[in-house]
């Protein structure tokens, strides 16, 4: 079958045959605990392009990083990221959306008055 390289299914196939080619179920790879500092890791990156003012492809790659790592880690942690992401997806679009400090905050508002 070929690769739709805008699928998700072709994209979350290529990030476990990344996880298959070095065994990273059985070398730490997808420990919780060692992907959150990588995740932690590439945001400080995508941190840094953008307070440096790094050009939109150095962004972009670490953006890319990011959301390889953000897959992977539903694999590591056994969930269905693209059910998780369309019933979360859902829910944010039922969320009201309010001025917070002169931007756009869209949240529950729980503990904030009305
Ligand atoms: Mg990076």
């Amino acid at each position: 079958m070929p690769i739709q390289t805008d699928s998700w299914q072709s994209m979350m196939q290529a990030v476990q045959e990344f996880h298959d080619k070095h065994d990273f179920k059985n070398t730490g790879g997808e420990e919780l605990n060692y992907r959150v500092a990588l995740m932690a890791e590439e945001l400080g990156e995508i941190s840094s392009c953008v307070t440096k003012g790094k050009s939109k492809h150095l962004l972009s790659e670490e953006v890319a990083d990011l959301l390889i790592l953000v897959m992977g880690t539903g694999i590591a942690a056994g969930f269905d990221l693209n059910q998780a992401f369309w019933e979360k997806m859902n829910e944010l679009m039922a969320r009201e959306s309010r001025m917070v400090n002169g931007r756009i905050r869209v949240s529950e508002f729980r503990d904030m008055e009305k």
